[in-house]
């Protein structure tokens, strides 16, 4: 029986809210079943962490968490540090130094979510390119305050980032039995790097004939989005491409609440982390309002990656039947149920569903 020793950030806000929520469903799972062997262990990292250490996390932070199997990850954001310093003191070190080239986002409309795309077939994944791209620490900024200030931000495209980025889209819809994957790019205008993005993209294409490659210009593919969810399959696109279009495919299938995400280290030489798309939602955060399904779905995607994907399927069925029954909503999908409410309501469709599996 093989262990897994998760590393669990909480973060900010309702950061720590939502993974309260995930963890407790992990350990009823654990209970139900013996197979399943799963170490927790909380690291407060944190922008509390950092007023009271003046950085994110500890110097040996990535050696530590290099020795889990997984990072079970909330949100950071607090209004008292600055977001780009608990982005690139946290997040990016984890994303690029356990190299997490791939961001995978599902998005797919549950069963009993209200949106106006409700009933519909939508589901599909965004490989967002999750290394280099736009999110690059290049770059920098002339004469501070005068007149003549300029800054410079760079993008770095490669072709052995974007070939790996596009490999992983064309092998996911492989494998997965899906016929199209769709590009996002916008080389009329950014002529440069998102050119380089769509020979490489093409040239990837090619060894996949079975599998048709589409290109939209980025703005003609939010509108896409809207209009046409249900006709995308795979979605590959560059690091702010792809962080824009998954909130916007979010709000499509009912919102923030109901967007997962993982940030992949393909080869396994590093640990892959899974949060929710969403942020820290200061709006909402200490009243316990948050919706934790982002948090939940994303801890069922940690668990596929560990092999169990026969437990992940479950906790989805379970978070469908939850929302198909309709009596515990939390306030963003018109009810007032607490986020621990929707996270008790939730272990209990899945205990149900364990227990019938099992013939009890
Ligand atoms: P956000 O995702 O935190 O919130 C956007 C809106 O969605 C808010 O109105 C919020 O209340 C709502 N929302 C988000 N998650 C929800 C949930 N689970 N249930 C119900 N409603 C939910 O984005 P933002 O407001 O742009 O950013 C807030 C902070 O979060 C900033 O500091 C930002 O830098 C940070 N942030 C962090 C991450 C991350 O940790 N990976 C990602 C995005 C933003
Ligand atoms: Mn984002």
């Amino acid at each position: 029986m093989a262990s897994h020793r998760i590393a669990v950030l909480p973060g900010d806000g309702i950061g720590p809210e939502v993974v309260s929520e995930a963890v407790k469903v992990l350990e009823l799972l654990k209970k139900l079943d013996p197979s399943l062997d799963l170490e927790f262990e909380t690291f407060d990292w944190s922008s509390e962490y950092y007023l009271q250490h003046g950085k994110m996390m500890p110097d040996n932070a990535l050696e530590t968490l290099k020795k889990y199997d997984a990072i079970l990850f909330g949100a950071i954001g607090d209004k008292r540090v600055p977001d780009d310093v608990t982005v690139w003191e946290l997040i990016m070190p984890i994303r690029k130094q356990f190299r997490q080239y791939i961001n995978l986002r599902p998005v797919k409309m549950l069963k009993g979510v209200p949106s106006r795309f409700e009933g519909e077939d939508i589901d599909f994944v965004i490989v967002r390119e999750n290394a280099e791209g736009e999110y690059s620490n290049s770059g920098g900024r002339l004469y501070p305050g005068l007149e003549e200030e300029v800054a410079v931000q760079n993008t770095i495209i490669t072709r052995i980032g974007t070939a790996k980025a596009a490999k992983f889209a064309f092998e996911y819809a492989q494998k997965h039995g899906k016929k199209s994957v769709t590009s996002a790019t916008k080389s009329n205008a950014i002529i440069h790097s998102m050119k380089l993005w769509d020979d490489v993209v093409r040239t990837v294409a090619e060894q996949y004939p079975s599998i048709k490659l589409d290109s939209y210009y980025i703005d003609a593919l939010a509108a896409y989005f809207v209009e046409r969810p249900d006709d995308f399959e795979v979605v590959v696109a560059s690091n702010l491409f792809g962080d824009i279009l998954s909130d916007l495919g979010s709000a499509v299938v009912g919102g923030l609440g109901f967007s997962p995400s993982a940030n992949l280290n393909p080869e396994g030489d590093f640990p892959s982390m899974f949060e929710p798309v969403h942020g820290s939602a200061p709006d909402i955060a200490g009243k316990g309002i948050a919706n934790p399904i982002a948090q939940i779905w994303s801890a069922a995607l940690m668990l596929e990656h560990l092999g169990r994907a026969d437990l992940a399927a479950v906790m989805i069925e379970a978070i469908e039947q939850v929302l198909v029954e309709g009596e515990v909503r939390t306030p963003d999908l018109g009810g007032s149920a607490t986020t621990s409410e929707m996270g008790s309501a939730i272990s209990e469709a899945l205990q149900q569903k364990l227990l019938v599996k099992e013939g009890f």
